[in-house]
């Protein structure tokens, strides 16, 4: 690391950092006032300039053990040091498999996995083995996709077109035709300050059986949403309201998904929202957690009875030997996977998923203690998941929450926001002290904000 040059010695001219566009952010802004990271140990982030950060967010909703886990460092660099990339085309390595495996077996009812490099990928394969599910079973008929507003899939073409986030879309246009979206199920007047699920909106799954009728339910091949929106808010899911989605999309033999990068692996303080909210999906999207963040990887997890499908349809057809055509070039690079099998392995023997549904309660109390707070129109939690809601000043909505961003790192904490929201997702090992010390900061800031 110290021979790199990003040491305290480190150049901020311009010139130094203005070759990297960075993703989803405000580059000017940044490259003027730049928040450098170095290293990672536990719940924090060491800055360029040697201060200790506690990380509220995982990284990026990732790193649900912590920073810098033994096993998985070892893992990586244990086989990155013995098989550095193994096709899986035609080929195989045997990690692969065995992360497949335990993925599937950690879910009742799922029995194959594919492998992507990220969340944005695993949506875009999950759109496109439900167009192919369908054409398989001689249901070609069933193109239509269906998402939610305000929800985020990811960035690719298919993740843009049923994301409901409109400055992903506008620009981009939607790429895919045949969509449509269900109105979100976010309301302040109806659900401000609940602990947990809301009791109002379960209704608004209807919009799924409106759309079935506007379009012929038989032209729609999959809907997608993300159990609990992360991206644009923390939107918990009505009571009823998915359970809703699920009757009405088996209904009339619509694939339903569920996007489970966030909340996969423990975020709830399940292993999947699917064991949260016990409703089973027909492919759940997965990615971040999976490796605890430190490898890209991501995957599509499927119901029984999806892959037969494909094997069926083969089976019958003697032209027939590439059941999907689809894939990476590193679906399942075998660092990645061993990544991943460390990172369950880490789960499981530190108990992190338990350890999360215990510690919902005091994290939701100290995040409901903001109620009152300069600022803040509304608090949610789920899980080891928060979200504080500020009133926008009119005219900059998201001004306020950058602002509080910058300030938060200021004195030590890493919050992500959202628009005008603070989204809180803290690796699964944080302690009590410091989920404390996370929302006394917040509020402080808050408190001396215009
Ligand atoms: N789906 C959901 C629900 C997400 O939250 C994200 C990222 O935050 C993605 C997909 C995209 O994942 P990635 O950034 O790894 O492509």
């Amino acid at each position: 690391m110290n021979d790199l040059p990003l040491n305290n010695e480190f150049d901020r001219s311009p010139n130094n950092l203005d070759a990297f566009w960075m993703p989803y952010t405000w580059n000017r802004k940044f490259k003027k006032e730049p928040l450098l990271l170095t290293s990672a140990k536990g719940m924090h982030y060491t800055t360029i300039e040697g201060n200790q950060v506690l990380d509220g967010t995982a990284g990026l909703w990732c790193c649900n053990a912590g920073h810098g886990c033994d096993r998985i460092t070892r893992a990586v660099q244990e086989t990155v040091a013995k098989l550095d990339f193994a096709p899986t085309f035609q080929l195989g390595h045997p990690l692969a498999f065995e992360l497949a495996s335990r993925v599937t077996s950690m879910l009742d009812g799922y029995d194959h996995m594919f492998f992507t490099n990220s969340g944005s990928e695993a949506v875009d394969s999950a759109l496109k083995i439900a167009l192919a599910y369908h054409r398989a079973r001689g249901e070609g008929h069933r193109t239509r996709l269906i998402g939610r507003e305000r929800g985020y899939h990811g960035t690719g073409f298919g993740g843009i077109s049923v994301g409901g986030i409109v400055k992903n879309r506008n620009v981009f246009g939607t790429m895919l035709a045949g969509v449509d979206h269900m109105r979100h199920t976010h309301d302040l007047e109806k659900q401000a300050y609940t602990v947990g699920q809301p009791e109002w909106g379960a209704h608004l799954a209807e919009d799924l059986e409106r759309i079935c009728a506007l379009h012929d339910p038989s032209t729609i091949a999959a809907v997608i949403v993300e159990p609990m929106a992360g991206s644009t808010g923390v939107l918990m899911p009505p009571k009823g309201y998915l359970e809703k989605l699920r009757e009405i999309s088996e209904k009339h033999g619509i694939l339903l998904i569920f996007d489970e990068v966030i909340t996969g692996f423990g975020r709830l303080g399940t292993p999947f929202a699917v064991d949260k909210f016990g409703v089973k999906p027909d492919l759940i999207t997965c990615a971040k957690g999976l490796t605890n963040g430190t490898i890209p990887m991501g995957g599509v997890i499927c119901r029984e009875g999806i892959y037969k499908a494909f094997e069926d349809a083969a089976d019958n057809d003697p032209s027939s030997s590439i059941e999907l055509f689809h894939g990476y070039t590193y679906s399942g690079h075998p660092v990645a996977a061993a990544a991943g099998l460390a990172t369950l392995e880490t789960y499981k023997e530190e108990g992190l998923f338990e350890r999360a549904q215990k510690l919902e309660e005091y994290w939701g109390n100290a995040a409901h203690n903001l109620k009152g707070t300069r600022h803040v129109i509304d608090i949610r939690n789920m899980g080891l998941i928060g979200a504080i809601e500020l009133e926008s000043r009119p005219g900059e909505v998201g001004k306020r929450a950058y602002e509080a961003f910058r300030k938060c790192f200021e004195k030590g904490v890493l919050i992500r926001v959202t628009g005008d929201i603070i989204a809180l997702s803290p690796p699964l090992i944080i302690e009590k002290g410091q989920i404390d010390q996370i929302f006394e900061t917040i509020q402080t800031v808050l408190n001396d904000l215009d």
